[in-house]
């Protein structure tokens, strides 16, 4: 049978680690695919226009809500954040997983539109690790850091309303077990409804044929 692909939504604080996590689950597994958004913001050094992101004008941004080009998008930090449905429905119908990594306001917003979706978020072990990673990117000081750790603390009021969790401790694992449950949501009877549906149907042909 066909394996359909699913969209799998990947949330967590800034710290986390789920970049990493993201980039090595698709390179490491086969079926994969990694949906690279839109938005307002300025590229950082080192940052690809289509690779990162797509760095696009507000403007533009607008007109592509407009034309109903994005599944979802929300406004974080004073910018706009999207996701582009061409490539996901292009990805899903090949057969693909497809992996958002959004923030929280647009994965509930796609968990509302698309059910069926896995939303999955990602913690630290600990908050003193997440502080340690924050300190170790050397690229923040001390006030942002204070920032994003508050910012940690709202955004932690919404994890029950994901369907996994993965606790990032080391890479390998965490990759592994993020696979693994990826795999087994494929397996609930509300995402295999139709095949259900046929072998119902086909017992009671059978059921009919003998009485
Ligand atoms: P950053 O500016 O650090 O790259 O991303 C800021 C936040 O925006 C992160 O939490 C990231 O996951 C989220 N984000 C990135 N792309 C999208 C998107 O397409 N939609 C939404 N809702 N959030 C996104």
């Amino acid at each position: 049978m066909e394996k359909k692909g699913l969209l799998i939504v990947v949330s967590g604080f800034a710290g986390s680690g789920k970049g990493t996590l993201m980039k090595r689950l698709v390179e490491d597994y086969e079926g994969y695919a990694l949906s690279v958004s839109m938005t307002t913001r300025k590229p950082r050094p080192g940052e690809v226009h289509g690779r990162e992101y797509f760095f696009v004008s507000k403007e533009e941004f607008e007109q592509k809500i407009e034309t109903g080009g994005l599944i979802e998008y929300a406004s974080y930090v004073e910018n706009y954040y999207g996701t582009p449905r061409d490539y996901v429905e292009e990805q899903m119908a090949a057969g693909k997983d497809v992996i958002l990594e959004i923030e929280i306001q647009g994965a509930l917003k796609v968990k509302e539109r698309f059910p069926e979706s896995v939303l999955i978020y990602v913690l630290p072990p600990s908050v003193k690790e997440l502080y340690r990673r924050l300190k170790n990117r050397g690229t923040e000081t001390e006030d942002v850091i204070r920032k994003r750790m508050s910012r940690a603390a709202e955004e932690s009021g919404v994890i029950e309303r994901y369907d996994y969790i993965v606790i990032n401790d080391e890479v390998e694992g965490s990759v592994r077990r993020l696979h693994n449950l990826i795999e087994a949501a494929h397996d609930t009877p509300g995402r295999n409804e139709e095949f259900i549906r046929n072998i119902r149907d086909d017992l009671e042909q059978l059921w009919k044929g003998e009485n």
